[in-house]
This record gives structure tokens, C-alpha cells and sequence, in this order.
């Protein structure tokens, strides 16, 4: 045991990462924390993610820049797991590493037809109107009159938001100028939301669904039949605040008549994809009628034999993000999460591997709000530190320091003070435009404003 600060890794710079650090920095005593990061800017969902039209939300990053800015802390961008950097290096490296990386996939509906051009993932169009560098070349046809995004989560409310938003509700914000032509743009007149299971099922939460209602541009048409609910249904909503406060924002939607704005929001409930059809792209998405079936505490769908198919010119798919293994690290594949107890990671056997540990969506799943992070990488933090107390923490007094060793390598990193010049770069050019920044979003500009040429 040495008497030196405890040294954490923290691989990924989203809340998770944020608030991991922001815990081991405040402890007593204090750790030292090198964050990680495959990209050259931090703060994960909330740069890139967050709509931006939710620029509340986006204000979170303030907290986590007082974090940066705490002794002890270092950021290393531009440093993938994996290539500049393994595992095996970081246990050697550090006292403790925690993984908040987050869940880099998306669920996949398992339809015939999910893989044709005009099908993509909400992931893919949120990252791409957020100016993630890796998404930047995909081209969106918005050139057809309809919109179909599957799924009844509140990414699925981003993205009907998004496509529904008129130029002046987003030129405000810090959507790419590229996303925000082609929403402009866009041919799409009809937004149609298929929500597998009833409105009291819904995942959404009721502040999303109240914006909705909100839109300049988009009317907002619900069915009052889809809100007739069955016996199992209103019993399950009693006590739950946030289905009862959905159905009464959809029973006022349901009341409403159009106002003959330019686009239309419709949810539907109780309607699946069963294939996305079409010859060379996206034509239409065949769907079934469900009904409810009670199982226990669950409230399932269950396929009736009633289909239709909704003409439609793409499709986004929104059923949720789903982590990925990581090399050499034991993974829970039901949950799509590292094998882990609190945010201990856990061998197969069940048993803590000594100083590996999880936070936010790779330990709980793809759940909760930029807040939960916070309570889960608390936890983990807390056992991290009872470990380190019990002397359970492989500690030696020699250990390298990881900016040789990707200097031997090398690697390039971004340090917290380059991102810094990102922000301000990002800051200066959106100021005069009245927008919080305009990012840049391919690796060659990040690079370029992380680096100023000297000269
Ligand atoms: P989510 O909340 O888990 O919603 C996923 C939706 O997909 C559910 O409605 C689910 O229906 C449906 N689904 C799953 N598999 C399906 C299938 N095969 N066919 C049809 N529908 C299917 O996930 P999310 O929307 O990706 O959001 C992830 C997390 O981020 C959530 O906790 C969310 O609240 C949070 N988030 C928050 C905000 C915000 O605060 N503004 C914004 C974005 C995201 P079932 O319920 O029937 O499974």
C-alpha cells in the first residue's frame, strides 16, 4: 500500500464519467483521475445526444467543467480503448479504472427489410443533426411526405421533434447548419409515431410529450380511441405519476383540431412493425394491431391478425441503445451491460475483479436521465473507495504515467486545455449568430482548432 493518491481512470467523458470523477475528486482524500475519451471534446450524450433544442439540459456540462477544473484531473481525448490504449494497460496504469462508456449500439427491431437505405436508427440521425464527426457523411433522404419513427421513448420523441421543428425554432440551437437545411427542407409533412404497447405503457416522461403539443410548425393528432384503456391498464397507472399525467397531455392532444400547420405529429399506440417494405429503399413499414395481454405485473403486446402498411419514405428506428462487450471484460449479454454488482465489475464466477469497476448505462442499462448518472456513479465510487480502504485495490508505489506512455506510442492526445480551444473556437463562431455554438463536427477541424497552428 502506498501513500500516494489513489489513481483512477475514468474511460468516457459523458455524465457517467463526470460525475465518477467528480466523487473520487471530492473524496477524503482526494483521488487523482485521468479521464479518457475516443473523441476530442467531452461530455458524451450531453454534446451529443441532448436535442438541441433542449438547451437546458445541455447546461449540465457547466458542473462538469467545474470538475475539470479540479486538481487532480486531466483529460486525454482523442484516445480509444483499444488502439492507443487496452485494458491491460490501464490496470498496470492505474489504482481503479472505471468504465462509463456508455451504450454505443442500438437495439435492432429484428423486421424484414430494417437494413434498407431510408431505415436507420435514431442513433444515426441524433448524432448526425448533433454534429458527431463519425456520423457527418450520412446522407438523409427527408424528401418523402412521411416519417416513421418507431418506438414510444423519449428519443423517439426527439426525433419526431426534430423533423417537426421549423427554421426559427432551430436556428436558435446548435444543430449542424447541414441538419438544419435538410429539415428545412424536407418534404416530410407527416411525423407518425407507432408505440408498440398502450398510451399507459408509453416510456416517454410527460414534459417531452406536453412539447410536442407546443410546435409552431406540427399539429399534434392522437386517436381518442388508442386512449380507451383496458381494466389492467388503469389499475396499472394508479400511483404512477408520470403515465397519468400521459394520458391526460394525450386525452387534451386527442381533443384537439388541426390548425392546418405545414406538418403533422400522429402517435399511434398499439401498432408494431412487422417488415419495412420496399424495392431499392424504404416505401413503406407493414405494421400489426396489438392488444394488451396482462402477464403478472407486466403488460404485454400481443399481435392481433390486423395489418396495414403505412406509406412512408424513411423510417427511424427508436427502441432503445444497448451497450457493447468490451475486450477482455466479462459481459452481461441479457442486459447488455458489464457483468457487475453496484458497479463492481464481476468475473464469471461472480467475484470483483480487483480494481475494475462500471458506471451509468454499461452498468444499469440504457435507463434514466442525465441525473440518475449521478446517484449509480456515486455508488460505484463508493465501493471503489471501500476497496481501496479494505486494501483490496492492487496499489504498487511505481506506475507509469499514461501521457509517456502514449507519447511512446505516438498517440496525440486532446488535453482539457485543447478542448478549451474547441469550445471557445465553437463559442466565438456561434455568438454572432444568437446560437450557444456552431460545432465542429469533422475530426480534421477538431484536430485543426485543438492544435492552433503557431505560426
Ligand atoms: P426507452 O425509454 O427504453 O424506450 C424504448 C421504446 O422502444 C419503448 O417504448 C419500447 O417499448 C420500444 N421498443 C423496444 N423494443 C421494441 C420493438 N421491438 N418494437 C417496437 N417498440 C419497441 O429508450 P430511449 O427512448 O432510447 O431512451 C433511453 C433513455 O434516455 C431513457 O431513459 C430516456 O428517458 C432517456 N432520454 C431522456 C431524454 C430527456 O430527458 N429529454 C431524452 C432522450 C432520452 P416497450 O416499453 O413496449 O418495450
Amino acid at each position: 500500500m502506498s501513500d500516494r493518491p489513489l489513481r483512477v481512470a475514468v474511460v468516457g467523458s459523458g455524465p457517467a464519467g463526470f460525475y465518477a470523477a467528480s466523487a473520487l475528486l471530492t473524496a477524503d482524500p482526494p483521488a487523482e483521475v485521468d479521464m479518457i475519451e475516443r473523441l476530442p471534446t467531452p461530455w458524451g450524450l450531453v454534446r451529443l445526444g441532448v436535442a438541441p433544442d433542449h438547451p437546458k439540459l445541455k447546461d449540465v456540462s457547466r458542473a462538469f467543467e467545474r470538475v475539470a477544473h479540479r486538481p487532480g484531473f486531466r483529460f486525454f481525448g482523442n484516445v480509444e480503448l483499444g488502439t492507443s490504449i487496452t485494458h491491460d494497460d490501464l490496470t498496470q496504469l492505474y489504482d481503479a479504472v472505471i468504465y462509463a462508456v456508455g451504450a454505443q449500439t442500438d437495439n435492432r427491431l429484428g423486421v424484414p427489410g430494417e437494413d434498407l437505405p431510408g431505415s436507420w436508427s435514431a442513433t444515426q440521425f441524433v448524432a448526425w443533426y448533433n454534429g458527431h464527426p463519425d456520423f457527418q457523411d450520412l446522407e438523409f433522404d427527408l424528401s418523402g411526405e412521411r416519417a416513421v419513427v418507431v418506438g414510444a421513448g423519449n428519443v423517439a420523441l426527439d426525433v419526431a421533434r426534430m423533423l417537426a421543428l421549423t427554421p426559427e425554432e432551430l436556428a436558435p440551437t446548435d444543430t449542424t447548419d447541414r441538419a438544419i437545411d435538410a429539415i428545412a427542407d424536407s418534404g416530410i409533412r407527416e411525423i407518425v409515431l407507432l408505440a408498440r404497447r398502450g398510451p399507459a405503457q408509453a416510456a416517454f416522461t410527460t414534459p417531452e410529450l406536453k412539447e410536442l403539443g407546443e410546435l409552431a410548425g406540427a399539429d399534434i393528432v392522437v386517436d381518442p380511441a388508442d386512449l380507451e384503456l383496458d381494466d389492467a391498464s388503469a389499475a396499472s397507472i394508479v400511483g404512477n405519476t408520470n403515465a397519468t399525467r400521459n394520458i391526460e397531455v394525450l386525452r387534451e392532444f386527442a381533443t384537439r383540431e388541426p390548425a392546418g400547420k405545414l406538418r403533422r405529429v400522429v402517435l399511434h399506440f398499439l401498432v408494431a412493425p412487422v417488415a419495412i417494405v420496399g424495392e431499392d429503399a424504404v416505401e413503406g413499414v407493414e405494421i400489426v394491431h396489438n392488444e394488451l395481454v396482462a402477464e403478472g405485473e407486466r403488460i404485454s403486446a400481443r399481435a392481433t391478425d390486423r395489418r396495414e402498411t403505412i406509406p412512408a419514405g424513411v423510417v427511424f428506428r427508436s427502441v432503445g441503445y444497448r451497450g457493447v462487450a468490451l475486450p477482455g471484460l466479462p459481459f452481461d449479454q441479457a442486459r447488455g451491460t458489464l457483468l457487475n454488482g453496484g458497479g463492481r465489475v464481476l468475473d464469471e464466477s461472480g467475484a470483483p475483479i480487483a480494481g475494475v469497476y462500471c458506471a451509468g448505462w454499461i452498468k444499469r442499462g440504457p435507463t434514466g436521465v442525465i441525473g440518475t448518472n449521478k446517484k449509480d456513479a456515486t455508488e460505484t465510487v463508493q465501493l471503489l473507495l471501500e476497496d481501496a480502504a479494505a486494501g483490496r485495490l492492487p496499489r504498487t508505489s511505481e506506475r507509469r504515467d499514461l501521457a509517456q506512455v502514449l507519447a511512446e506510442r505516438g498517440g496525440d492526445p486532446v488535453l482539457y486545455a485543447d478542448w478549451e480551444e474547441i469550445n471557445r473556437i465553437e463559442k466565438a463562431a456561434g455568438e454572432p449568430r444568437g446560437r450557444p455554438r456552431v460545432k465542429l463536427c469533422s475530426w480534421e477541424a477538431l484536430l485543426a482548432a485543438a492544435r492552433p497552428d503557431p505560426s
